[in-house]
């Protein structure tokens, strides 16, 4: 039997994982696909969780992570504002990052097996985890990490799969010029672009549009030219680079409902306890630091003797609303304010008359560099 099996091995479940393994705890991590792949994502992270990767004995700078300090943000018609990034942050690849953690969750003895994971039952104080090859594994804790959307959301019937959500995303990289110390976010129709460099001199291009309107084009490449491209900032940064991907990669159904922290018994982390919009440009922050909420709170339970599973689910549930509740809630108020062009054509107006106030906003979609 596992002390704890992790299902899901993003960020929130590697990070886990390597947390839980450091700490001697029998370990299992399921994860459906092979490492390392890329992902979908904008791939720009919050310097917040540096000292946290520190505590886990990972550096992403010797992977080549590029410093990001400076912010740009367009509307469609091509207005523009920037400023300094209060805390920074810093650009590497998901196929990158992951895979460094991946590999030292490995190194610190953590089992990892490439599984679906079909169904979890809590049976007698401790869970069953079948997977669709029909292999059960046992524990006595699990941590849900499984994404933003998965078949085990339906299975666990959480409320935030009743409703279909209209977002769908696109990301692919490129070569070619940009600066690098800076992460740009254009507004289009329906949607916006993220831009930033990671290692190697690539460049990140991953965009979250309304499904609605992508609708009416049915087509990545006319899409881009005929909705991105009315942006002149990003018609002119598409005109000079080079795609490396064969095809960009896509997901859709992206929610950004709330979701329950535990739900059965399990412990919740990452976008599986809830997601922020993207534009906030946090959520591998937040994933990260929801492990090592989670990951401190079960260590000292398990430390504290014999209590009721109940109380680390609360603890863990009030941890998690006090660090990530504020930033959610602003990041759906800036969301409303960027799919209203008119509000954010007026808005970008005031903000050059206060300049202040944009790393002021920042800040509400961050929090302080993670202690530990
Ligand atoms: C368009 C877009 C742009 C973004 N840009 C940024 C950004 O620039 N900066 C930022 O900080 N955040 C960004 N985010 C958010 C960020 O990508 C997520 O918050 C982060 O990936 C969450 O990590 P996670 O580990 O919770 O989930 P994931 O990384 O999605 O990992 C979940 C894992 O669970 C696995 N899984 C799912 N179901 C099962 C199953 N049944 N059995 C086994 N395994 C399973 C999946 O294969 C996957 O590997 C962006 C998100 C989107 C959609």
């Amino acid at each position: 039997m596992y002390d704890v099996v992790i299902i899901g091995g993003g960020l929130a479940g590697l990070a886990n994982a390597v947390h839980l393994s450091q700490s001697g705890l029998k370990v299992l991590l399921l994860e459906k696909n092979n490492y390392p792949q890329h992902k979908v994502c904008g791939e720009y992270i919050s310097n917040e969780i540096l000292p946290y990767l520190e505590y886990l004995e990972i550096n992403p700078f010797v992977f080549g992570a590029v410093s990001i300090d400076k912010f740009l943000l367009s509307t469609q018609k091509g207005k523009i504002i920037s400023t300094r990034l209060p805390l920074g942050g810093f650009g590497l690849s998901r196929y990158a990052l992951d895979n460094l953690l991946y590999h030292k969750a490995l190194s610190n003895g953590c089992i990892i097996k490439k599984a679906i994971v079909e169904n979890v039952h809590f049976i007698d104080d401790r869970f069953k985890v079948v997977t669709n090859e029909g292999n059960e594994y046992f524990s006595k804790f699990a941590i849900g990490a499984f994404g933003k959307r998965s078949k085990l959301d339906f299975k666990l019937d959480r409320n935030f799969v009743k409703n279909k959500s209209p977002f769908l995303a696109v990301k692919c990289h490129y070569l070619g010029d940009f600066q690098k110390d800076l992460v740009a976010l254009h507004n289009f129709e329906g949607g916006y672009c993220g831009v930033s460099k990671v290692e190697n001199e690539v460049l990140n291009i991953c965009y979250l549009a309304d499904a609605n309107v992508f609708k009416r084009y049915g087509n990545i490449e006319i899409f881009r030219q005929e909705v991105l491209c009315k942006n002149p900032h990003l018609k002119a940064l598409f005109s000079r680079i080079e795609p490396i991907f064969a095809k960009p990669l896509t997901i859709s159904q992206i929610s950004f409902s709330e979701k329950e922290i535990v739900a059965d018994h399990i412990l919740m982390s990452g976008d599986s306890a809830g997601m922020v919009h993207p534009l906030c440009g946090n959520g591998m922050g937040m994933a990260i630091q929801s492990a090592k909420i989670l990951s401190t709170l079960l260590i000292d339970y398990l430390n504290s003797g014999k209590q009721k599973r109940e109380v680390l689910e609360s603890a863990y549930a009030n941890e998690w609303n006090k660090t990530f509740q504020k930033r959610l809630w602003a990041g759906r108020f800036i969301n409303r304010f960027f799919s209203n062009q008119n509000m954010l054509d007026r808005g970008l107006g005031a903000l050059r008359l206060f300049p202040f106030a944009l790393p002021l906003i920042i800040k509400q979609t961050h929090g302080t560099k993670v202690s530990v």
